[in-house]
């Protein structure tokens, strides 16, 4: 794609790294086919493409983005399906990064639309906040269709996404550590996370023992915190930067103090960020270094794992399980195989799910800022899981579980639940019913 940027526009660096992504792209238009936007929509300005093109007029006029760039970039989901499937390896990923700052630092938008934003990015990230705001979405929840009719769709995604059991009673486990079961044969450092600790905290919880269960010692780094996704998924860079520094610092003590052999992530979607701070931070001469070296170390769980090798594993009640790959973590890490061979080594059947490429609808905050498109997402793939009829699901993100919790009966459970169950853990809280029901009718 030919640019034309002036030598002035060049010498910002954002400017030069987008400039050089929109240039390997030759608008062939294969990345269409699969990104979910242009599935639902048949919008070209709703596909990958369409958008590079928004992206491109915005920079290279260097104005301030208009509404119609707002609404379609505001409308992908940043899966990243695109990436996968174009042939010229265009980055599509740091392009839109830059174009939702862009679009924060230069675009008003509706006062409610910022107050709503701003409340998101204070409220997600704090585990306190959040467990509170969970609290109350719990009391109002009956309310979501009333709030649905008032037009107030954001808040009515909110409570339908609220899950019916109470929160996490907060835990202070900073700086902790885990010691291993026997020979420590490695140390890692395991993300806390901000959602996790208050919806899910039994997925660290697993990934604790199986970690131990296997040799490995593990350590929550002190001081960690958000790893910036949130912010940094709704263009709030200076925010994203400085909750990504401070993880930084915190596992560069680590790395300098005791070592470690990785820093793992049971979320797929911070581990997306995580893996991209070398990049983020590459103009920052205090942290490109550290951040350089915190990516390079960072791995998903199961990953790590499939290096590591299971012990002696058999599910205690087979079960067929619908694997859902979650976009982070097939399109933004490339991690494919890994969690379905450590499912089935583990005695579980695994089976994909069809248009398995295509988003759930999660993406961080779009379910709540895009819901009408997130829940038809919801529901074209809670249709193609119910085909396979699983006892399971088995995913590697929060925001992925959640999700589809919300739109279907079957369990849905994180992957390394099922890997420690299997290995000798307590089976995972949303299958207890369902295996009770199996050995009584054995
Ligand atoms: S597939 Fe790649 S090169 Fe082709 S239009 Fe899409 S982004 Fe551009
Ligand atoms: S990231 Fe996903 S939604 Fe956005 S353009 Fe790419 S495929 Fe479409």
């Amino acid at each position: 794609m030919q640019t034309s940027f002036s030598i002035t526009q060049l010498m910002d660096p954002q400017i030069a790294s987008s400039e050089k992504i929109l240039r390997a792209c030759v608008h062939c238009g294969f990345c269409t086919a699969t990104c979910p936007t242009y599935v639902l929509l048949g919008d070209e300005l709703d596909s990958p493409r369409g958008r590079i093109y928004l992206i491109k007029e915005m920079l290279e006029q260097d104005k301030p983005a208009t509404p119609e760039v707002v609404k379609h970039i505001d409308r992908c989901l940043s899966c990243l399906a695109c990436m996968t499937t174009c042939p010229s390896g265009v980055h599509y990923m740091h392009l839109v990064d830059y174009a939702r700052e862009r679009i924060e630092k230069t675009y008003k938008r509706p006062a409610i639309d910022r107050a709503l934003r701003a409340v998101l990015a204070r409220v997600l990230v704090n585990p306190r906040l959040f467990r509170l705001a969970v609290v109350a979405g719990l009391i109002a929840r009956p309310l979501a269709p009333v709030f649905a009719a008032l037009g107030m769709r954001p808040v009515a995604a909110m409570l339908r996404l609220t899950p019916r059991r109470k929160p996490a009673p907060p835990a202070e486990r900073s700086g902790k550590v885990y010691p291993p079961e026997g020979k420590r044969r490695g140390r890692v450092a395991l993300l806390s996370g901000c959602i996790n600790p208050v919806l899910a905290p039994s997925t660290n919880e697993a990934a604790i023992r199986l970690l131990n269960r296997h040799g490995i010692e593990v350590v929550r780094a002190a001081g960690e915190a958000c790893c910036g996704s949130l912010a940094h998924h709704m263009g709030r860079e200076d925010e994203a930067l400085s909750q990504a520094r401070n993880n930084i610092d915190a596992w560069t003590r680590e790395l300098e103090g005791q070592g470690l052999d990785a820093i793992l992530v049971t979320v797929s979607g911070c581990g997306t960020t995580i893996k991209d701070y070398g990049f983020l931070l590459r103009n920052d001469p205090a942290y490109a270094a550290k951040a350089a070296r915190v990516s390079a170390c960072t791995r998903d769980v199961t990953e790590y794992l499939a290096v590591l090798g299971l012990r002696e594993a058999g599910a205690s009640a087979p079960l067929t399980v619908a694997y859902h790959a979650a976009c982070s973590l097939q399109h933004g890490q490339k991690v494919l195989r890994q969690p379905k061979n450590l499912l089935s080594k583990a005695g579980f059947v695994v089976k994909d799910v069809p248009e398995g490429h295509l988003c759930c609808g999660s993406a961080g905050t779009y379910n709540i800022l895009q819901s009408v498109l997130a829940e038809q997402l919801r529901a074209r793939k809670v249709a193609n899981i119910e085909l396979l009829k699983p006892d399971a699901i088995a995913t590697g993100n929060i925001g992925c579980i959640m999700q589809l919790a919300a739109g279907t009966n079957i369990p849905v459970v994180h992957t390394v639940e099922l890997l420690d169950w299997a290995t000798g853990g307590p089976v995972p809280g949303p299958l207890v019913e369902l295996v009770k029901r199996r050995a009584s009718a054995r």
